[in-house]
């Protein structure tokens, strides 16, 4: 499935399709900054504490409370990435498998959470909505007062539906880049109402 055709400066056009499965403005700009890099910085390689305070680690596996890309209606999110850079889950060994569990109980009791979903993305993003090309596993714990969705896969008009707002936080970032004073009243109206309420992500509840 072709990601329709969206550039930025700097980012090389086959990473492109990780920023058509950001959520926020903010996830998008943390992801341009380490695709811009040379090579292309994986984030669950080389974690940035500011945005990942790892809580949860051994030999295997690291994992924290993801705070960019919560969805609302749930009381938190967990990361647990391999610490090899692997894309499929039938890569991963029997030891490391082992060595999951225990980390996943220990952030159950820490949270005090223990219903809810896991769910791991693996190979062509075309196939599964990933934003990120390292296996992990990712528990969602919903609140259980609304209907949570998650995107699977995505079809080529949801893709098409994303363009635009992709193109609205370009212009955005570029104004913010260039020093503007006032973005959101310089963006055509039609443009800022499209973003304005995909600027960050919500709140987590607990942290
Ligand atoms: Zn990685």
């Amino acid at each position: 499935m072709p990601y329709p055709k969206f550039s930025v400066p700097g980012v090389p056009d086959e990473e492109v399709w990780q920023l058509f499965n950001t959520s926020n403005y903010q996830y998008y700009k943390d992801k341009i900054a380490l695709l811009s890099q040379s090579p292309p910085v994986c984030p669950f390689c080389v974690i940035d504490p500011k945005k990942n305070k790892v809580r949860w680690q051994n030999d295997f596996w690291r994992g924290w409370v993801n705070t960019m890309a919560p969805s609302s209606g749930q009381f938190a999110q967990t990361i647990f990435p391999l610490r090899r850079h692997i894309q499929y889950l039938t890569e991963v060994t029997d030891e490391e498998m082992a060595n999951l569990l225990p980390l996943v109980r220990q952030a159950e009791e820490d949270l005090g959470l223990k219903d809810g979903v896991y769910n791991v993305r693996f190979g062509d993003p075309a196939k599964n909505a990933k934003s990120v090309p390292h296996l992990h596993f990712n528990g969602l714990y919903p609140t259980g007062e609304q209907k949570i969705e998650i995107t699977i896969s995505k079809s080529q008009v949801d893709l098409e539906k994303k363009l635009p707002i992709l193109e609205g936080w370009e212009m955005y970032r570029q104004l913010e880049l260039a020093g503007h004073p006032d973005i959101a009243e310089t963006l055509p109206p039609q443009v800022w109402n499209l973003i304005k309420d995909r600027m960050k992500p919500p709140e987590n509840k607990i942290s």
